[in-house]
């Protein structure tokens, strides 16, 4: 699928970096597998969010200690400290400006803080968040969007189908357990999404998404893609769209959420387009 013309590119929108330490006003299981953590606190109040990829370093405490280490932030930097806070990146699900409220959406997938964290999490416990340090602008001018995700990256599918225009083609794909993890998005676009199950197998380990990209039926005229979830098995599926597609490096961003064996893996350093 290329392009006669060069669609307008992607830009990043920079937030003043700011930390709030909020709390758990409630916890929801959305599926058996991802526990929807309602957080509260005054200081969302200026709290600013804007486009489907909007996500917040999640600041948890050290073992032991009741509170999160509070980030050092200077002129919207976050500085080296002597003691670091133990941070983790979610998706900002909803942000409901009036109830001064966050929705986010953690995976329970067994090891990790976050994860950890997550299964015990309960009204009343405490967490900082820092950011969004910025947002990922995509223009909404294209014919079609192409949208792959697993679990971690559903909040962020969910985001796109409800921000993308009314009656704008969208092809999704999503990977999950089985049934029981599968979501219901509300959406005006007019989209096919399918639902992937990957069953007892670990995740990160299967192709599922690799090969329902490499045989989705792409329409015409120009398209955006968006892929994301474990980083290796996302490596053929930017290989593929950019090569075999020949979707161009702007209507490409493929995003390893996390990385097999990785603690806290850094998404920076795959190759992507540029984010926040
Ligand atoms: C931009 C961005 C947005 C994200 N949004 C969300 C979100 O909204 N919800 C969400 O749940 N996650 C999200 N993630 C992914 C999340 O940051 C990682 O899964 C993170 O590793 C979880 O931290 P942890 O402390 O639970 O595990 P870590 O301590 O980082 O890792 C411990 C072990 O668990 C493995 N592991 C990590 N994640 C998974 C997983 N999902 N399944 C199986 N094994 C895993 C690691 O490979 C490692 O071996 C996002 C990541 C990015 C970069």
């Amino acid at each position: 699928m290329t392009t006669e013309t060069a669609p307008p590119r992607m830009r990043i929108v920079r937030h003043p970096l700011r930390y709030r330490l909020l709390e758990v006003k409630r916890v929801h299981r959305v599926t058996p597998g991802t526990v929807r953590v309602t957080l509260g606190g005054e200081s969302l109040e200026d709290f600013h969010e804007q486009a489907p990829t909007d996500h917040v370093k999640v600041c948890f405490a050290h073992p032991g200690d009741a509170l999160p280490v509070e980030p050092v932030v200077v002129d919207d930097t976050w500085m080296d400290a002597p003691v670091e806070p133990v941070t983790r990146d979610y998706t900002v699900r909803h942000y409901r400006r009036d109830a001064r409220e966050l929705d986010i959406d953690m995976v329970l997938h067994g090891t990790g803080v976050g994860s950890t964290w997550a299964a015990a999490a309960a009204p009343g416990m405490r967490l900082g968040i820092l950011g969004p340090r910025g947002s990922e602008e995509v223009p909404f001018v294209h014919d079609w969007y192409l949208l792959a995700a697993e679990e971690t990256a559903l909040p962020a599918l969910g985001r796109w189908l409800e921000m993308l225009p009314a009656g704008v083609r969208v092809i999704a794909f999503a990977e999950v357990p089985g049934p029981a993890d599968e979501q219901h998005f509300g959406t005006a676009t007019d989209l096919t999404l399918t639902w992937l199950h990957r069953g007892d197998a670990a995740p990160g380990s299967t192709d599922l998404l690799e090969r329902a990209v490499r045989a989705a039926d792409l329409p015409g005229g120009t398209g955006f893609a968006w892929v994301a979830g474990e980083a290796n098995s996302l490596r053929p599926i930017r290989r593929h769209l950019r090569n075999e597609r020949g979707l161009g490096k702007d209507q490409v961003d493929v995003d390893g959420y996390w990385k097999r064996g990785v603690v806290n893996h850094d998404h920076h350093e795959d190759e992507h387009t540029p984010h926040a």
